[in-house]
């Protein structure tokens, strides 16, 4: 966990200096917030001179929402949904509903009836195991997205479902930062939401921000730069949670049909996207996808919901392939071996 911690802080000072490099006029002076929340390190840099209040606000709706939806808290409505099968909860019930339409589009790639599997591996745990095929299958059993209903303001689990929103928070939590700091009228913010970035508008000269994307071989060094305003970049991949076994890597994100680590072909993939809870999940579901099955979910999202994402997935063979429309905006690092090549 410190380990995590202190990758998720080397990430941020190193996309924030970047972020920050590139002739930022002197008045226009930034703050920076550190946040120790969602089990994560959030670095919040706000310029503009409301920015020391709009960042009080900031936190409170991080650390409120991290109330609300940490599973692990026993006072949380997350929680109190676990135990008693249903809760009525206006804000719980909009992201229960995003994560079962995400779930939904993605075939059930993304799933957040995944919980009791994630216990039984116990990822953040001091033990961690590989749970055994039958217990697996016993689990299994209960998870899926037919198990979750949401009616108005009410979220109703069957089956003994019980609910893990730990692939889709962060983002949403960064939908509702970037609300309360429009509420400041902030235009100008960075969200590093432990590796999940936020962009409010551009920087305060009216450039692009420059994100660096994090090397999943090694995630102190970096696999290229992005140029966005305005957008959510979100990495999900293979080397933020895990542990070994007999020489084999387990990581945290479990594909819904098998109960086990994803096996896609993909060590990392980057989701960019305007909306936050949606960059989150999604980036989540590709991983699980694959190459192939994200490239069909995009066309699938751009159809249905008009909603237009661009990818950057890392190859366990060292290929970065990225979709088209950051033919312009992502700039390959010379400094790794990886074969950089671009999709359609
Ligand atoms: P990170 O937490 O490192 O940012 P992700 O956004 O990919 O990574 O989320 C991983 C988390 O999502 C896991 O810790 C677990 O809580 C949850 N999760 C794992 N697999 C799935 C899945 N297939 N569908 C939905 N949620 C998942
Ligand atoms: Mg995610």
């Amino acid at each position: 966990m410190a380990k995590r911690i202190l990758a998720a802080a080397l990430t941020a000072a190193l996309a924030l200096s970047l972020a920050a490099c590139g002739g930022v006029s002197r008045q226009e002076t930034a703050e920076t917030r550190t946040v120790y929340t969602m089990d994560t390190v959030m670095n919040l840099t706000v310029y503009g001179e409301n920015a020391s209040a709009a960042l009080d606000a900031a936190e409170e709706t991080l650390r409120a929402l991290d109330a609300k939806l940490d599973r692990h808290d026993a006072a949380s409505a997350v929680s109190a949904l676990n135990r008693g099968g249903t809760a009525e909860d206006a804000e719980l019930a909009q992201l229960t509903d995003i994560a079962r339409t995400i779930g939904t589009l993605s075939g059930g790639a993304f799933d957040p009836t995944i919980a009791p599997v994630m216990d039984a591996w116990d990822f953040t745990g001091d033990a961690p195991r590989v749970p055994s095929d039958e217990e697996l299958a016993a689990l299994l059993a209960h998870v899926g997205l037919q198990n979750v209903a949401v009616d108005g303001n009410t979220i109703t689990l069957s089956d003994g479902a019980q609910l893990d929103l730990g692939g889709i928070a962060k983002g949403y939590a960064g939908d509702a930062v970037r609300t309360v700091l429009a509420e400041f009228d902030v235009t100008s913010a960075v969200l590093d939401l432990g590796g999940d970035v936020g962009l409010l508008g551009a920087k305060p000269d009216g450039s692009d921000w420059r994100i660096a994307v994090k090397d999943p071989a090694d995630p102190s060094k970096f696999l290229g730069v992005l140029t966005e305003a305005d957008t959510f970049v979100v990495t999900s991949g293979i080397y933020e949670r895990g542990f070994e076994e007999n020489g084999v890597r387990y990581h945290h994100i479990l594909d819904p049909k098998t109960g086990k680590p994803a096996r896609s072909g993909l060590v990392s993939v980057t989701v960019v996207c305007g909306d936050g809870a949606w960059a989150d999940a999604l980036s989540t579901a590709c991983f699980v996808l694959g190459e192939e099955g994200s490239l069909a979910l995009r066309d699938t999202l751009a159809a249905e919901k008009n909603l237009r994402i661009e990818l950057i997935f890392v190859t366990e063979d060292g290929h970065v392939r990225y979709t088209g429309g950051l033919a312009e905006r992502f700039v390959p690092s010379e400094e790794g071996d990886y074969v950089y090549e671009t999709l359609a």
